[in-house]
């Protein structure tokens, strides 16, 4: 059984407390007038704008998320935030190993993984990034790098009901570019194989493209074999063109 769609938006380094107000509300007005099958919907803004979002939210359908969190409960860690405050904070995921999280802090495959056990623990789903850069692709080494990325990231105990996989090309980040849909399909077969070394649930697996996805493509790569959703960047900040990618998403 194929995983149920999902579409999450990482609003990385964006916004305001009126912004993020103003976005939520927005969507989440969408979302309570829909008379759409929807997929699930997730905001990740900056974490000192949960809050505000989770107020905006309320009583829709879209679920909170944030964009990182420390492998560590509580403790000597300044600037840094916990997975458990995350979750009492009213979130249900959290992003860990994003790409520019692993280019700006130095995030390896085992800080990865260790983030996203302290999800597991805290009651999160981690959305775990995983993705080759444009010199890994050109030198054919995309699928043996995110090969060892799945196999680095992924605690022990994940499963396809606790933890989502993004397979995010460093290359299409924000770029405009993306893969071909012949290379995404190749890339998320890759992403499920490895996932299923020692599991049998494989199939149910939710596996997200990320990379550029607009309102313009979405239907395109969300159409591809094997992509159960889209983190989205860029266009999460546009209400409108965030509400196409969520019409986009697979119906099932
Ligand atoms: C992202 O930040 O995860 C992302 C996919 O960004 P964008 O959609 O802007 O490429």
């Amino acid at each position: 059984m194929a995983a149920m769609p999902f579409i999450a938006g990482n609003w990385k380094m964006n916004g305001t407390l009126s912004s993020a107000k103003a976005l939520a509300a927005d969507l989440a007005a969408r979302a309570r007038a829909s008379t759409l099958k929807l997929p699930r919907i997730a905001l990740c803004p900056p974490a000192p704008l949960l809050a505000e979002v989770t107020t905006a939210i309320a009583g829709s359908p879209i679920t909170l998320g944030a964009q990182d969190c420390h492998a560590k409960e509580k403790g000597a860690h300044t600037g840094d935030v916990s997975a458990w405050l995350l979750a009492n904070m009213g979130c249900k995921f959290v992003i860990v190993g994003h790409s520019e999280r692993r280019a700006d802090h130095g995030e390896t495959d085992s800080v990865v993984k260790a983030k996203a056990e302290a999800a597991l623990a805290a009651g999160l789903t981690p959305i775990i990034c995983v993705g080759e850069t444009e010199a890994e692709r050109n030198a054919g080494k995309a699928a043996d790098v995110v090969r060892a990325q799945v196999a680095g990231s992924l605690p022990g105990q994940a499963t396809a009901a606790n933890v989502v996989i993004a397979y995010e090309p460093v290359w299409a980040i924000g770029t405009g570019r993306t893969p071909t849909p012949d290379d995404v399909k190749a890339m998320h077969a890759v992403v499920r194989q490895t996932y299923a070394q020692g599991r049998a649930d494989s199939a149910d697996l939710a596996i997200l493209y990320g990379g550029s996805v607009k309102g313009s493509n979405a239907a395109t790569l969300l159409a591809v074999q094997g992509v159960d959703g889209a983190l989205v960047g860029g266009a999460s900040l546009d209400a409108v063109d965030f509400w196409k990618i969520i019409e986009a998403a697979p119906k099932r």
